[in-house]
């Protein structure tokens, strides 16, 4: 399948009537009664406003397709909304404010609100993993303390990753505490019963057997991969999750670090995809509170 360019972008989004009018349809192209006079009805348009009115004559009734939506209430055009959406799309490593303010021509604030409105629409979804899946934990920002595993002021993040080749999903949470407190209910959470867990030797997984099937490997004996345990498919997540942060980010404040971890989960499990407007569709269909 054909890549979508920028190219198609503009073609496909020259201007914010455009857009406008491709989130109107997303949204209530199918509203046949006006919700106001109860009447079959057609929508037109407004001059000079981001609405469309009902025909009815009298009736007066708008509807406004931004609303609830992450560009509701912005002075920014739809058409740098949309080109920052693509932008997170087709990126790999993720989208620095800088560099969106440069791509835009925005101010920096501007730019920052974007992208934590972006990264808003990409939160992980509630569906549950399953077959075998692999755990692990890592930390974010800083660097250990003695031998002893012991990290200061930095943030955990615990991961799970379907081992299958190609299609596996991913679940992460960033959480102060990487300990079995915080691990078991999100195992719960996200694993189905009946899965099998692979971890390392941790003791944050220990409990973790009362529950599922749970077999591990022994890193501290240097094992990496025996009996078709390994944790390796979550610790590429990481090291590509880390390597965007250190390139693209270079530092994120535990209090946006799950909005990253969202924003790496959501392109990991997306990967297999062509790369298309994902987010576009998702902008003018889902509403953010
Ligand atoms: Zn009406």
């Amino acid at each position: 399948m054909k890549n979508y360019t920028l190219q198609d972008l503009q073609k496909d989004f020259p201007n914010d009537d455009v857009c406008l009018e491709t989130i109107f349809q997303a949204r209530y192209g199918d509203l046949k009664f006006c919700p106001h006079c109860g009447a079959e009805t057609k929508f037109y348009r407004l001059r000079n406003k981001k609405a469309y009115g009902c025909k009815q004559p009298h009736c007066g009734f708008t509807l406004s397709p931004t609303a609830n939506m992450i560009f509701d209430h912005s002075p920014t055009p739809l058409t740098k909304w949309f080109y920052a959406l693509y932008l997170f799309s087709v990126s790999k490593n993720g989208v620095s404010a800088m560099e969106l303010q440069r791509h835009l021509g925005v101010t920096y604030k501007c730019a920052w609100r974007i992208c934590n409105q972006i990264r808003l629409l990409m939160q992980q979804k509630s569906n549950q993993l399953s077959g075998i899946v692999e755990i692990d934990e890592t930390y974010i920002g800083g660097r250990r303390k003695g031998n002893e595993g012991k990290f200061d002021n930095k943030t955990a993040v615990i991961g799970m990753v379907e081992k299958q080749k190609g299609s596996g999903q991913v679940k992460a949470i960033a959480t102060k505490r990487a300990d079995a407190t915080v691990a078991l209910p999100f195992i719960r959470a996200m694993a189905k019963h009946g899965s099998e867990i692979q971890s390392d030797e941790s003791t944050i997984y220990y409990r973790v057997k009362r529950e599922y099937i749970h077999r591990y490997i022994n890193h501290s004996k240097e094992e990496y991969s025996k009996d078709g345990i390994s944790t390796n498919t979550i610790e590429g997540f990481w090291s590509q999750m880390k390597r965007s942060i250190d390139g693209t980010y270079h530092c994120v404040s535990p209090k946006y670090l799950q909005l990253y971890v969202n924003e790496f989960a959501y392109r990991y499990n997306l990967r297999q995809q062509p790369i298309a407007p994902s987010l576009l569709e998702l902008a003018s269909l889902k509403q953010v509170k």
